[in-house]
Parts: structure tokens; C-alpha cells; sequence
């Protein structure tokens, strides 16, 4: 049979394109979209309206062998060091080129599935992929080991090898995710078994079919579309998948390094979770922290690793904080992802509605104040109003655990030394922000968080030429910037004897 097929009414932004959209929404292995051994398919929600969307294959063990054999041979044989470093670099650009001039497209398809304005998808997602291809493209002929002086009788270098075969796991903020992982990856030489979210496949279905066109050989870049369950769960306990990178939960990441270690040792890298910390001190430009702590915990509906869920106010300010950052919470309009003055659409899914809407009850219940939100927004769709609370106790659920969803927790502190330790009070190290016009203190307060990220007078601005990921249990590993590379090359030493009497 043939794999499913996925239709959709599509519009451009500036609407000098409109007309049905249909693709095949097959796993692709070897350049090809085919349909899963069992013929199994998972069927996809709308998250505005939360009526039904189509279907997509799923893959299951047997797919993913197939999947992995596909890459297995590509990489021996067509990809890996069997080809010139500027032609993958070429390739790349390709993709580039070719993601850009399909942009509206894969921003709608985007915004479609998980319900992310169509601006944040054409500006984020898709030109941050676009932006991130280009980069890693840049390396790809730039990737080199060291001569390393050891004695005169030796005479010795590294090489930094591609990994072979890796395995990638996504989670639903899709697009943006894809970006991070499938750039370094190829550009070092690697072939890819990659697995999006069951909830947000079609973007990256789409993407295969553009590598295709791009002239990449058969076998780099396999898509694997499936729950994690089964899907993924074979790909981390693959024996012949060399490294696997995963972005999630820690829940599942904890899943799979234990799975990893339980079959071949995989290399592995983890983007985890968070419960990012704002601390904005008494000398901050207030009106400035006020907004960039809202876009830390609305932009993309609270649906980042890296949202900035607790926010830490100087005690003097509190009140004059609180009240403007409501006023800015409150004007913010939740709606269509498609209407041009929406800020924030539906929540990706139902599940994540209802967990959401779960640790609200929990705050509440554990005796903290709701000051703002705290309902669906409308009666259709996964939409909830921007949260705030206050008077939360370090213990509470709704101060430990990452919601994934605009809730925030407004907290007051009387000191850099207390506000340094609450920032640091949570399992997470993924990254924090710091308001002050004391570049002193900025700097000194940064020197003690324990965060991969410290944004200084911003928050939730990424940079692909600057390393993103967790201390603690926010992740082994960074992603972005040169640092990416080590995620998916070996380092092999080589020693040649020059001079040396053998020992025996
Ligand atoms: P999730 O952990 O539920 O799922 C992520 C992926 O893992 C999905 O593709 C899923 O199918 C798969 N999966 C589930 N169970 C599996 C298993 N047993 N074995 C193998 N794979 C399995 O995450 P989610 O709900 O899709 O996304 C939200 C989470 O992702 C949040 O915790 C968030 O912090 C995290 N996240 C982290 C980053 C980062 O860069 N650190 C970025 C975005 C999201
Ligand atoms: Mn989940």
C-alpha cells in the first residue's frame, strides 16, 4: 500500500499563493517516502480548533532497522569521508537555499500542527533553520585535528572523525529543533536516523523531501516518524546506531541514556528540561526587564526549554514590577496563530493542555496566590490565558517542575546573596537572566549560577554561533557554535614512532 498521503489549505502570508498543499507523509528512508512494515499510522491533531488533521506513518522497531541500514550503508559508502568536505558544504547551502524559498510554506505547515504564530514559525524557526544550515555548512571544510608536539622521537596528530550512523529524538517545538540537531551532524559527516514528535511531524516530512531535491545522497538524512515509545525506544537501543542526540523531557532523556547504556554504549547528548530563573535587582531599567521577563515566559506560549518560568524581584520593586508585568501579560493577544496581532496560539496538544492546566490546580491547591489567568482561554482549541502567581513557597510543585506552558511564579528577594541561591534552588541549569545596570554585579552574579546560558538584560535569545545546553539536570552537552562539532566527531590520536628502540 502507499503511505498516507497529507493535504492542506494553504495560504501565503502576503496571500499571493493560495490552493491545496499535498505531500506524501511516508517515512523516508533512502530518498524515498514509503510506507511502515505493519502499515501502522498516527493520526495528527489541530491544536486551534482540536479537531483532527490527518495522518502520518509510524514507524516501529522494523522500520528503524530499515531506517538504520539505509544509514549504515550511506555513510560507508557515499557520505562520511567518502565525500569531499566542500560537497557537503555545497549540499547544505542547498537545503538552505531551498528551506528559504519554501518558507511560508513550512512556517504555516508549522504553525498548523503545533499552533505557533505563523510569525514566530517564518522568523524563528524556519530563517533560525535557514541561518543554522548556512553555519554548519561554513564548517564543514573547516573541521580539523592538531599536530601535537610530544618528543623528537615521535611525531604524532589527531583527526576528528565523523561518528558514523546517529540517532535523533525531538520533541514538538519541531522545526526549531530539527534546525539544532540535522546541520552539525551532516556537515561532520555523519548519516541521520531522526525522529520529530508524534504530535508535530509534518514540517520535518516536508524538509526530507526538500534534502532530496537538494541532491543529498540516499540514505544521510532518514525520517522516522512514531511514537517515542516504540519508535524511539528503538532508535536509543539501536546496536548499530553510533550516538544519539536527544531533545526533551528529562523524564524520557533519562530513559535513554539508561537504554543507551543497557545495549551498545551509544555516545549521547541530552537537551533537557528547565525552570530558568529571572532575577531583575532594584537598578534595573525596569520597563525593559518588565518586558523581556514577559517574552520569557509567553514567547512560544511557554513552550521553551529555556522559559523563564521564576521570576526573582528586588523587594524595593516588587510591587511597581508586578503591576506592570500584569499590565503586560494582560495585553498580549491570545488567539488564531494565524491572525497577524496574535502573540500567543493554542498549546501544542491536549496532553500538554491538560498537564498545564494540572499544575495550575496544584498551585492553587498548595496555597498560592493565581494573581493573573489561570483558565482556558475560549471554549475550542488548546489555549490557556497567561498565569501568574505569587506567594509560592520554595517547596511547591509550581516552583519546582517544568509546566511547558505560560505560567509564571513571581517571587521577591532581599540580596544578591538570597537571590543567588534561589536562582540556584531547582534540579535545572539550563539558563537564567540578570537585570541590572551594575555590570559588576551582572558579571558576578553570572559567575555563580550554575546555567549553561546567562542572558544579561534579555532573555530567551539564542544564538547559533553561541553554545546552548544544561549543568545539572537540564542535559550532557551543548548544542550551536563551533561547540556542536564534538557532539558528532571521534577524536582519534595517532602516534608515529620516529626514532624509539622497542621497550622489550
Ligand atoms: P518528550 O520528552 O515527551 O518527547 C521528546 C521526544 O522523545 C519525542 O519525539 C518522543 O516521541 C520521544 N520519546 C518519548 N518517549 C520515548 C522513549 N521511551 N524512548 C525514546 N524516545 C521517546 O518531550 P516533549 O513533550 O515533546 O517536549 C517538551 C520537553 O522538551 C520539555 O521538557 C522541554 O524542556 C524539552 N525541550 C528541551 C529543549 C532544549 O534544548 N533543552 C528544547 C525544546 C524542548
Ligand atoms: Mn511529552
Amino acid at each position: 500500500m502507499a503511505p498516507p498521503t497529507f493535504e492542506f489549505d494553504f495560504q501565503t502570508t502576503g496571500g499571493n499563493f493560495t490552493g491545496k498543499v499535498a505531500f506524501s507523509a511516508g517515512l523516508f528512508i533512502n530518498n524515498e517516502f514509503v510506507e511502515s512494515v505493519e502499515g501502522s499510522t498516527v493520526e495528527l491533531v489541530n491544536p486551534t480548533d482540536g479537531k483532527p488533521l490527518g495522518h502520518v506513518s509510524a514507524a516501529t522497531d522494523k522500520d528503524i532497522d530499515i531506517a538504520v541500514k539505509a544509514a549504515r550503508e550511506a555513510f560507508e559508502q557515499r557520505w562520511g569521508t567518502k565525500v569531499p568536505p566542500p560537497e557537503r558544504a555545497r549540499l547544505i547551502h542547498r537545503l538552505a537555499d531551498l528551506v528559504e524559498q519554501h518558507a511560508d510554506e513550512l512556517a504555516a505547515l508549522e504553525s498548523l500542527n503545533n499552533g505557533k504564530t505563523v510569525f514566530v514559525s517564518r522568523f524563528v524557526d524556519v530563517q533560525g533553520f535557514v541561518n543554522t544550515l548556512r553555519y554548519y555548512a561554513g564548517w564543514a571544510d573547516k573541521i580539523h585535528g592538531k599536530t601535537i608536539e610530544v618528543n623528537d622521537a615521535k611525531f604524532a596528530y589527531t583527526r576528528h572523525e565523523p561518528i558514523g550512523v546517529v540517532g535523533q529524538i525531538i520533541p514538538w517545538s519541531v522545526l526549531g529543533m530539527f534546525a539544532w540537531k540535522i546541520p552539525p551532524a551532516l556537515a561532520t559527516g555523519n548519516t541521520i536516523v531522526i525522529k520529530p514528535s508524534e504530535w508535530t511531524p509534518l514540517t520535518a516530512i516536508r524538509v526530507a523531501a526538500l534534502a532530496k531535491e537538494a541532491g543529498f545522497p540516499k540514505g544521510v538524512l532518514n525520517v522516522v516518524t512514531g511514537l517515542g515509545s516504540v519508535a524511539g525506544a528503538a532508535i536509543s537501543s539501536h546496536m548499530d546506531i553510533d550516538k544519539v542526540a536527544f531533545t526533551g523531557s528529562t523524564l524520557v532523556g533519562r530513559h535513554i541514556l539508561k537504554s543507551a547504556a543497557a545495549s551498545n554504549l551509544k555516545k549521547v547528548t541530552l537537551e533537557l528540561g528547565g525552570k530558568s530563573p529571572s532575577i531583575i535587582f532594584d537598578d534595573a531599567d525596569l520597563d525593559k526587564a518588565v518586558s523581556w521577563a514577559a517574552f520569557g515566559i509567553v514567547f512560544n506560549h511557554g513552550q521553551t526549554c529555556s522559559a523563564g518560568s521564576r521570576v526573582y524581584v528586588h523587594e524595593k520593586i516588587y510591587d511597581e514590577f508586578l503591576l506592570k508585568f500584569t499590565e503586560k501579560l494582560k495585553s498580549l493577544k491570545v488567539g488564531n496563530p494565524f491572525a497577524p496581532d496574535t502573540f500567543q496560539g493554542p498549546q501544542a496538544s491536549e496532553t500538554q493542555f491538560k498537564r498545564i492546566m494540572g499544575y495550575i490546580e496544584s498551585g492553587k491547591k498548595d496555597g498560592a496566590t493565581l494573581h493573573l489567568g489561570g483558565s482556558q482561554h475560549g471554549t475550542e482549541g488548546f489555549f490557556i490565558e497567561p498565569t501568574i502567581f505569587t506567594d509560592v513557597k520554595p517547596d511547591m510543585k509550581i516552583m519546582r517542575e517544568e509546566i511547558f506552558g505560560p505560567v509564571v511564579v513571581v517571587a521577591k528577594f532581599s540580596n544578591d546573596e538570597e537571590a543567588v541561591r534561589l536562582a540556584n534552588d531547582t534540579l535545572y541549569g539550563l539558563a537564567a537572566g540578570i537585570f541590572t545596570k551594575d555590570i559588576s554585579r551582572a558579571i558576578d552574579v553570572s559567575n555563580k549560577l550554575k546555567s549553561g546560558t546567562v542572558w544579561i538584560n534579555e532573555f530567551n535569545k539564542v544564538e547559533v554561533t553561541l553554545p546552548f545546553g544544561g549543568y545539572k539536570q537540564s542535559g550532557i552537552g551543548r548544542e550551536l557554535g563551533e561547540y556542536a562539532l564534538q557532539n558528532y566527531t571521534e577524536v582519534k590520536a595517532v602516534h608515529i614512532n620516529l626514532s624509539a628502540t622497542p621497550p622489550i
